[in-house]
């Protein structure tokens, strides 16, 4: 396997030659991949819309289903342990094998992402992508060469892509009237406020921020040292339905650990005192409920990826919405 370097505007609009990242052959559809730019405390973020061959389309949805699906299994092999383990052994036991399970989860999500296609480094100068098929880097060295180098490569079969950058301009002026949520004609407008902190919130820092929300009301302590990078207030347009999109994930967010708090300490008079493997049910139970109710939330919100100064991405928008403000981007050229 090879790897090639591709400027960030080439594969941010896809400009790329009609041939799969992984083997070569004629591609069809066309799939986006988030990367983050490494930077002095403020990593920002970028993407590459990659061709990919009728076989390979879901070449990234695979490696994240066995990722997860890993997770669960090795979870349950870890939970398992514990179960079998409380009350007889040492509470060392008990805590052992969740650790022994996740170290052993860690090498193998490790080993599958550096077998698949990934970012090997991301710069403001490009990204170097690795693991891709050596007939791509010579068709992509033919297509720089051509005049088509700078239009955006558009199959067919374009799948949903959710994720978009505002310019400066673009914030502050209006937005085509689509919703931005699910890409019906667009009635109402919503003023939302985005902010970015020093880092962009990974999935995992998200989940752990959930946890910890749970655990100690840590999202007091993280609104406290949040220090925006840049904000930007964007009035989005909604249909009726949507129009309290984002107040709904409000709610979740401030009253989740409230409900999962006042569960715990029901959970803690009614069983906990005398049997110790109802109080590790309850608590990795209310846990659980409390990580899926989260992740679905933030998993179907439209949602800031990243702020600078010069720009905005969100994810979760529309496809709709985003070829609307393509449109009006190509008529204001
Ligand atoms: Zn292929
Ligand atoms: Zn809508």
């Amino acid at each position: 396997m090879a790897q090639v370097q591709l400027a960030l505007a080439e594969a941010e609009r896809g400009c790329l030659p009609r041939v799969c990242l992984r083997c070569g052959d004629e591609a069809v559809y066309q799939v986006g991949r988030v990367g983050k730019i490494p930077a002095e405390g403020h990593p920002k973020i970028t993407w590459l819309i990659a061709p990919f061959c009728a076989r390979h389309r879901n070449h990234w949805r695979t490696q994240a289903r066995v990722t997860v699906l890993l997770l669960f299994v090795f979870l349950a092999m870890g939970v398992g342990g514990s179960w079998a383990s409380i009350p007889w052994q040492s509470k060392w036991h008990v805590v052992m094998h969740p650790f022994l399970a996740m170290a052993a989860w860690i090498v193998a999500a490790l080993a599958l992402h550096y077998r698949s296609i990934h970012f090997k480094q991301i710069s403001d100068g490009g990204m170097v992508v690795a693991s891709v098929a050596p007939g791509f880097v010579a068709a992509l060295a033919q297509h720089r060469a051509s005049q088509a180098s700078l239009i955006p490569l558009r199959l067919p079969r374009k799948p949903a892509w959710r994720i978009v950058r505002f310019t400066r301009t673009e914030i502050s002026g209006q937005l085509p009237a689509v919703c931005i949520c699910c890409g019906k004609p667009g009635m109402t407008w919503q003023e939302e406020g985005f902010a970015m902190g020093s880092t962009p919130p990974s999935i995992l820092a998200q989940w752990a921020t959930a946890f910890a929300s749970v655990i100690s009301l840590g999202w007091l302590v993280a609104v406290f040292f949040h220090r925006p990078r840049a904000r930007h207030c964007l009035q989005a347009p909604f249909c009726e339905f949507h129009s309290r999109h984002w107040w709904w994930r409000r709610v979740i967010f401030f009253a989740g650990p409230l409900a999962a708090l006042i569960a715990g300490l029901a959970g803690y008079s009614l069983f906990f005192a005398d049997d110790p493997r109802k109080m590790f049910l309850t608590v990795f139970g209310v846990a659980s409920l409390w990580f899926m109710v989260g992740f679905i939330a933030n998993h179907t919100a439209v949602r800031v990826l990243d702020a600078t100064p010069e720009s905005l991405v969100l994810n979760g928008v529309s496809p709709c919405f985003i070829e609307a403000l393509e449109a009006e981007r190509e008529q204001g050229r």
